[in-house]
This record gives structure tokens, sequence and C-alpha cells, in this order.
């Protein structure tokens, strides 16, 4: 496989400046199954660039499923099945011809539980993405790169101020919110297009959830988001839109509402919706 030009020194600006235009995620028609399972139907949605797009939905819904779906990871899980598409700015992520590792990269994941390498250094720790997607920047000398790389993309995830004197410290020594913040520098500092977060402020305490909650809607000006979230108050504040999923009444998981999230919110057109939304779940 012919590798393309390196992505870090394409990025405009690059690297003291590796600000990148967010990009447009859209899944059509898709379907999904873990065996004879199905777990999801027909899911229409369009992730437009610059917007946080908030999944919410009972447990089991398949919110998980689907954010998998988008960073070809489903296919990484034996048994599973997919139809339909996934568009990053028109282009069909599990088109052939695209690298898995390269779709991988320009749709970054962030999860429930932190998970910076406990006893690296914060430093390496922002950088440990780049070396799984065979990303190279100079280290060394005067031309280095990854300084300005470490500092930007701990700038993006509001952790720079806490951490500059201590970079060398172990990403373990963390508090869990800073972790967490860890973790979306080390998503940013690959460059994506969009970002995928799966419940990234469950096993947060309230303090902690406000300053990833501020630090998505600081990222979101340079990457897509899409946040999964059981915390209704919380996709109100972080989303510019919002997908209801159900899995109920023997259907598979599938997108019962979606609108602004003041509409769903406010003016949820299905009265699953307003049950879910006002916590009669
Ligand atoms: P959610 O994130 O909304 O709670 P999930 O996507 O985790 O939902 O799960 C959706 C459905 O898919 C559930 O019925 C779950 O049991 C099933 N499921 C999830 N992962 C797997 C897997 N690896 N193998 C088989 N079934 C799975
Ligand atoms: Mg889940």
């Amino acid at each position: 496989i012919t590798s393309t030009a390196d992505p870090v020194a394409d990025a405009p600006g690059s690297p003291a400046s590796p600000a990148r235009k967010p990009g447009s995620l859209v899944a059509q028609d898709v379907h999904a199954w873990f065996g004879d399972h199905q777990v999801l139907s027909a899911v229409d949605l369009v992730m437009a660039a610059g917007e946080v797009t908030a999944l919410i939905g009972p447990s089991g819904c398949g919110k998980s499923t689907f954010l998998r779906i988008l960073n070809r990871m489903h296919e990484l899980v034996p048994g599973a099945a997919l139809a339909g598409q996934i568009l990053l700015d028109g282009q069909d992520i599990y088109d052939p011809s695209l690298r898995p590792i390269e779709s991988r990269r320009r749709v970054g994941m962030v999860f429930q539980k932190a998970n910076p390498f406990p006893t690296m250094s914060i430093y390496d720790n922002v950088l440990a993405g780049l070396s799984l997607t065979g990303q190279k920047v100079k280290r060394r000398g005067k031309d280095n790169e990854a300084d300005a790389l470490v500092e930007h993309s701990l700038r993006s995830a509001g952790l720079w101020d806490e951490v500059r004197n201590r970079l060398g410290t172990p990403g373990g020594s963390l508090s869990g919110g800073q972790q967490q913040r860890l973790c979306i520098a080390r998503s940013l500092a690959v460059r994506p297009d969009v970002l995928l977060m799966d419940e990234p402020c469950s096993a947060l305490d309230p303090t902690s959830t406000r300053r990833v909650e501020e630090t998505i809607r600081q990222i979101a000006s340079e990457v897509t988001v899409v946040i999964v979230t059981h915390n209704m108050q919380q996709a109100q504040r972080v989303s510019d839109r919002c997908a209801f999923f159900l899995a109920a009444e023997g259907l598979p998981g599938h997108i019962v509402e979606q609108g602004s999230t003041s509409d769903v919110f406010e003016r949820p057109r299905d009265e699953r919706t307003a049950d879910y939304v006002n916590g009669r779940f």
C-alpha cells in the first residue's frame, strides 16, 4: 500500500497551529447486526461540520455500536455485520482504497473510562496516537515539531495551564477529569476531522464534568463532535443537534426523533421522546 503524504506535514499552518477544518459525517440507511441479532435499523443522521451532535437513548439501543460503526471499529468485532454508508466529507470511510487506520485517524474516539498510558509521561501520552496511525513528528533538534503539537493539543483540550510545568510526569498521576482531557488531547494530536465521545463524563465528578463540557464546546470549531450521553442537562449544554435512539417493541435500535437540541428537548414531536428527555423512562 502506498502511503499518502504525511498528514501532519500537510496540515495547514503545521505544526504550530495544527487546527484544521472539521468534517461532516453522514450516516445513510445504517443497519447493524451481531450474528443473527439486529441492533440497528435504518439509521440516517447528518453530523455537520463544526456542530456537536448528542446521541441519547436508553441502554442497549445501539448508541455505542453506532459510534464504532462511524470509525470502522465495528468491523473488528467478531460476527458483526453492517449495511449502509458512512460518508466523511462525501467519501465512504469503508472505501476499500482507504486504509482502516486512516479512517480511524480521521474519526477519533474517546471512551467512558479515561485510558491514558498510566506510566507514560503526559508529553508522550499526547503523542502516543501518532505512532499508532503511522504519523511522524520531529522530536529533536531545531526543527522540533513535537513541542508545538503537544502544546496545541493540550491547549485545545483545556489542560495546558494545569500541566505545562509537569509534562514529564506520568499520565496516571492526573485526576480523573484531567486524564479524560489528556485523552482528548491525545485524540486531537492526530488531527481528526471528527471526535466520537462515548459517555466521556460518566465516571467524572460534577466539576470535572463541567471542565470537559467546556472543552467539548471549545474543540467544536476544530473537530465535529458526536457525544453519547445519559445526562440530559449535558446534552442540552453541549449539543447543537440531538438524536433519540430507541430499541423497543421488538424493533432494533433506530432513531425515533432528531433535530435541533432545543426542538428535541422543548418541542419533542414524539411522545416517547418527551417521556425520555423528561426522565419518565
Ligand atoms: P448502548 O450503547 O446504546 O447501550 P450498545 O451499542 O452497547 O448499546 O448495544 C446494542 C445491542 O448490541 C445490545 O443488545 C448489546 O447487547 C448488543 N451488543 C453490543 N456489543 C455486542 C457484541 N460485541 N456482541 C454481541 N452483541 C453486542
Ligand atoms: Mg453504550
